[in-house]
């Protein structure tokens, strides 16, 4: 980590709207990560600090966002309400935002199902407390296609379609 290339006002670029500057890096966000477990492992307080102090290269070389399995646990976990994983979203934009060649490593994933990997939402478990459920996008199937459609007009998805099947 070199701080000699940091550049200030890098965390407006990419997640100006959070709660970013509360996070006290605590590491209750990594600890209830799924994804944390990973090889690479994600790490979502390191990522929280390389945004804060404007690591770009370092940020725009980091493939671990795209392990994020949009379980949420992080965003109703964090004490201070920083919702890291809207972060982790804002992070992959910004990547694909400053280089429009990039694949991300979990694209094919992301086309088939909307979602990284298939992701846990413990229906019995949740009726059983009296929680509500989740609503995800597999198990919309009008809004998965919808999706899938934005998906294939992007530059990156169209040049290489043989990878989704087209
Ligand atoms: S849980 Fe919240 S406050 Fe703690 S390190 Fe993660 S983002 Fe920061
Ligand atoms: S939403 Fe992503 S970053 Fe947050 S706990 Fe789940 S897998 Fe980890």
């Amino acid at each position: 980590m070199d701080l000699k290339e940091s550049i200030k006002d890098l965390w407006k670029d990419i997640y100006g709207t959070g709660n970013l500057h509360f996070c006290f890096n605590c590491s209750t966000c990594v600890s209830g990560c799924p994804a944390s477990h990973g090889d690479p492992p994600l790490l979502v307080r390191n990522l929280a600090r390389k945004v804060i102090l404007g690591l770009e290269e370092d940020l725009l070389q980091d493939d671990t966002p795209w392990a994020c399995v949009s379980c949420s646990r992080c965003e109703e976990m964090c004490p201070m309400n920083v919702m890291p994983f809207e972060m982790i979203l804002a992070i992959r934009q910004w990547q694909c935002r400053n280089d429009e060649t990039r694949v991300p490593p979990a694209i094919v994933e992301i086309y088939k199902r909307g979602y990284t990997q298939a992701v846990g939402v413990n229906k019995e478990l949740r009726e059983s407390l009296g929680l509500p459920q989740l609503n995800t996008i597999t198990d919309n199937p009008e809004q998965l296609e919808f999706f899938r459609e934005m998906l294939m007009k992007t530059q990156v998805v169209s040049d290489n379609d043989y990878m989704f099947g087209g």
